[in-house]
C-alpha cells in the first residue's frame, strides 16, 4: 500500500511539475497528491491492528502443536498463549504456571 501511495503521489507531482501552467493538469496533480496521501494515512492507520492479528495467527499456527507446559509438561492450546509487550505470555491452565516464552531461533 505504501508502494501505492508513492507512486500516485509520484504521477501527482509529475503532472504538477509538467503542467506549465495547464489548469487542469494542476487539479489532476493536486488531487494525485491529495489521493497519495489519503492512502498512506489509512495504511498506517490500519497498520498496527494488522501488525497485532499476524502474530497472533502466527503463535496459533506454528507453536500450537509444539508447545508445551515448562513446569508439568501439559500441552497447551491457544487460550493459554497471550502477548504481552511484544513477548509471550504462557499461563498453564493445569499446575497455574505463568511464565514468558522467548521465541525460539529458526535454525
Ligand atoms: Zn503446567
Amino acid at each position: 500500500m505504501y508502494a501505492l501511495a508513492g507512486f500516485v503521489g509520484l504521477v501527482g507531482f509529475v503532472f504538477l511539475a509538467g503542467s506549465q501552467g495547464q489548469v487542469h493538469k494542476v487539479i489532476i496533480g493536486i488531487v494525485m497528491l491529495g489521493g497519495a496521501v489519503a492512502i498512506g494515512w489509512l495504511t498506517k492507520a490500519k497498520a498496527p491492528e494488522r501488525t497485532i492479528v499476524q502474530k497472533v495467527d502466527l503463535t496459533g499456527d506454528i507453536e500450537k502443536e509444539q508447545l508445551k507446559c515448562q513446569s508439568c509438561g501439559a500441552p497447551l492450546d491457544e487460550k493459554s498463549v497471550s502477548l504481552q509487550e511484544g513477548a509471550i505470555l504462557v499461563k498453564c491452565p493445569y499446575c497455574g504456571t505463568s511464565y514468558h516464552l522467548e521465541e525460539a531461533p529458526k535454525w
